[in-house]
């Protein structure tokens, strides 16, 4: 189920903004509206959804409306337009009371400048949002100090901000927004500061901490490494507008115009596509049905061997036709001709490693789970296709 709902959400900042919104209507630019009406479009018609539990990452260039677009959805910034719904309730017709239970316990916020108070201790700092909300003491140690414990800054409570680095300097104002435990956390160029390698660490660290808490994440950046990174889906922003909403495979492999083809170009695909991104449904055939059927389906397909699985899919190994043929004249089973030695990867290989096992084997790659469960086999040619940027051919991925 979708947690945010966003239409016809526009920003226009300036004098009498409703001005501009006619002229939006009839598809002027921001740059158009700029020069003719002096008036500056923040965000323009946005229109998504966000599902529970999603990183739903807000990319674009700087200026391109990301941070307005953030701030929208907890009315940090009124709309011009449009509507916000959170579990299907109007953020934007909530009164001052309701939307302060929003901010409250729904949606939280994790800013860039980490907006620590140097003077406070780190627990202090955790502490601060709960305090506001005039939470008593004894209630929000307790949830300063969990949140903390979550970022693994466990045993620095009573540290000041400046005795800590960056990326634990950052850790603080993410327990900070942790502490309040919102349904959804909005991050503002949270990492953006923190030097490549620790940004790094903490995207990683982001990823397992939302796989144990399991919150919603709208997280804005300008960065198409962290976004392809982190992103479950990505909003690709210019000039207020969203450009594209897409998983990173889509955004990478179906950009929706020139404006992301360009955004993307210098991507190495190869570090970002997976083995999931390029494999290819499997023939298949199941040992007991023997080498008679075995051939017989290689034939109907037009293949020359087949992979075999037993009832859970699970992966025995490939019989190809001319084993197929020396079982049938010598009687013997599927189990007996088998090839079990065959290469195999899990879904998240990347196609970089994948790439290297290819050039040692003339075989598909066999794509399986944790429990060898057969999920799909990769030729080379999807590999090369894939790195060459061209979308997945028919019958590819899933
Ligand atoms: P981003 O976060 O992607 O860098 P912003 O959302 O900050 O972009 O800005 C989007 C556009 O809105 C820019 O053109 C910016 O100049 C303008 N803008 C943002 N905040 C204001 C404001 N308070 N008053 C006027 N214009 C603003
Ligand atoms: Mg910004």
């Amino acid at each position: 189920m979708s947690i945010i709902e966003v239409k016809q959400l526009t920003k226009v900042f300036g004098h009498d903004t409703g001005r501009a919104l006619p002229l939006l209507e009839q598809g002027w630019s921001k740059e158009k509206i700029a020069q003719e009406v002096k008036l500056t479009v923040g965000v323009n018609k946005a229109e998504f959804s966000i599902e529970e539990g999603e990183i739903f990452v807000i990319m674009g260039l700087s200026g391109s409306g990301k941070s307005t677009l953030v701030r929208l959805l907890n009315r940090l910034i009124e709309p011009t337009a449009g509507q916000v719904l959170f579990k299907g309730k109007d953020v934007v017709k909530m009164n001052a009371e309701q939307l302060r239970q929003f901010r409250r316990k729904n949606i939280g916020m994790v800013f860039q400048k980490f907006a620590l108070f140097p003077h406070r201790t780190v627990l202090a700092n955790a502490e601060y949002g709960l305090e506001v909300q005039g939470v008593e003491k004894e209630t929000r140690t307790r949830r300063a100090m969990e949140a903390l414990e979550l970022v693994g800054l466990k045993g620095w409570e009573n540290s000041r901000p400046d005795e800590l680095s960056g990326g634990m300097q950052q850790r603080v104002g993410l327990a900070r927004g942790l502490a309040n435990d919102p349904d959804i956390l909005l991050m503002d160029e949270a990492f953006s500061a923190l030097d490549p390698l620790i940004r790094k660490d903490m995207q990683q660290e982001l990823l397992e901490l939302q796989s144990r808490v399991k919150k919603t994440i709208v997280f804005i950046t300008h960065d198409l490494d962290e976004a392809l990174r982190i992103g479950d889906r990505i909003a690709l922003m210019k000039d207020g507008v969203i450009v594209q909403i897409g998983t990173p495979e889509e955004i990478l492999i179906q950009p929706a115009n020139k404006y992301v083809e360009r955004f993307v170009e210098d991507v190495d695909l190869s570090k970002v596509l997976t083995a999931s991104h390029v494999m290819r449904k499997p023939e298949l055939v199941r040992p007991e049905r023997g080498p008679r059927v075995a051939l017989q389906l290689m034939r109907d397909s037009g293949v020359s061997s087949l992979y075999v699985v037993d009832k859970e899919t699970k992966l025995q190994g490939v019989i190809t036709a001319e084993d197929a043929l020396l079982a049938l004249k010598e009687n013997k089973t599927i189990l007996d001709v088998l090839r079990r030695e065959i290469p195999r990867v899990t879904p998240d290989t990347l196609l970089n490693d994948l790439f290297e096992l290819m050039s040692e084997t003339h075989l598909p790659v066999a794509v399986v789970d944790e429990s060898d469960r057969l999920k799909g086999i990769v030729i080379k040619g999807a590999v090369l296709s894939a790195l060459a940027g061209n979308a997945v051919p028919e019958g590819g991925a899933n």
